[in-house]
């Protein structure tokens, strides 16, 4: 029987660094099992604006990229979204969008008030709109919202300020610790293989997580978009992406972990890889068919032309077909305790 404490720090990152990945893989894999059983927590991606201020070099729809066609969702259009989604079951909703100084918090709190007064309180209501004031997270948790990610996506601060356009890394990992401070149910995480990376950098990464105490964790192969200034960087392989995985479930082994769309980008079948290196999580995106094709973060996204609704049919399937259990339970991280 294996299981994380039964290792110390020292020794997660001696089977990390093994050149064969496979004893990593399968010790996380069997640590997610005893913590979550074979359930595989659906969240639903309504990706709301894809407006933002940021210039992030590694990001599609990054300020400079004048190329992409912009939209943003009003209200009833997201009311319906998630209503169509209670209807299917769905217990979580991700409102994810860029820093867009068209939604302020002031109106997100208010999209998220009349949510609640709408359709209650059972399920739960994710934010990813970026960096805001403790005072902007506090008006949208009053209003109703439980969870917040933001990805800090690289530990090094040089390379942070490099590819974030001068920006400071220690601000948004202060955001990060008032988040958690203030009780919300934090998530974050960041890519492999942005260059300039190094080993070095990817077992900081994972380890940050761990000081920060995250309950949810997103980790991402950095695929290369054609309109950004990292263009000509050298895609790097997705085991990366899957040994980071099985790090972070080592190392955090109750935070909920997405098998992320950009691994099944790289390879059809790299979101059951990471399930089986230790996620525990997938996220069908649910946003307007129409739009989905707008929000490239990166190219070659998966799934554009189908409804995130008829994604659950396949992500039963996937689930399935390696013995796990798509779930439509709201699944709080057993390690998130709530204020
Ligand atoms: S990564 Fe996020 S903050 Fe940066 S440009 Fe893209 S959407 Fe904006």
């Amino acid at each position: 029987m294996f299981m994380s404490k039964d290792l110390s720090q020292e020794e997660i990152l001696e089977l990390y660094r093994r050149e064969d990945p496979e004893e990593l893989y399968r010790r996380a894999e069997h640590l997610t099992r005893q913590n979550f059983g074979e359930e595989v927590f659906l969240r639903a991606l309504v990706e709301f604006t894809n407006y933002c201020s940021c210039d992030c070099h590694y990001c599609g729809i990054s300020r400079s990229n004048l190329g992409v066609n912009r939209y943003r969702l009003d209200e009833e259009t997201l009311m319906s979204v998630i209503e169509k989604g209670l209807e299917k079951g769905m217990n979580t909703f991700v409102l994810q969008g860029g820093e867009d100084p068209k939604w302020p918090a002031k109106r997100i709190a208010k999209l998220v008030k009349e949510i609640r007064l709408r359709f209650g309180n059972e399920f739960a209501l994710t934010l990813s709109c970026g960096l805001k004031s403790k005072e902007e997270y506090a008006l949208m948790k009053e209003a109703g919202a439980n969870r917040y990610l933001m990805r800090f996506e690289t530990s090094d601060p040089e390379l942070f300020k490099q590819y974030t356009g001068g920006k400071s890394l220690e601000r948004r990992l202060q955001g990060l610790r008032d988040l958690h401070d203030m009780g919300w149910e934090v998530g974050s995480g960041y890519m492999t293989g942005l260059p300039g990376e190094t080993e070095e950098i990817r077992i900081n990464n994972a380890l940050l997580c761990q000081q920060l105490g995250l309950h949810m964790l997103g980790i991402g192969p950095f695929i290369p978009h054609p309109d950004t200034p990292l263009k000509d960087a050298e895609q790097q392989p997705l085991e990366w992406a899957l040994k980071g995985t099985a790090l972070l479930r080592l190392l955090l082994p109750k935070a909920n972990i997405p098998a992320t769309t950009a691994a099944g980008t790289l390879d059809p079948r790299g979101r059951e890889q990471m399930l089986q290196a230790g996620a525990n999580v997938l996220m069908p995106n649910i946003t307007p068919v129409v739009h989905k094709k707008d929000y490239l973060l990166y190219p070659g996204k998966i799934c554009l032309d189908e409804s995130g609704f008829e994604c659950v049919g396949c992500l039963t399937l996937r689930c399935e077909g390696i013995d796990r259990e798509l779930s439509f339970k709201r699944g709080d991280s057993p390690s998130f305790t709530g204020v």
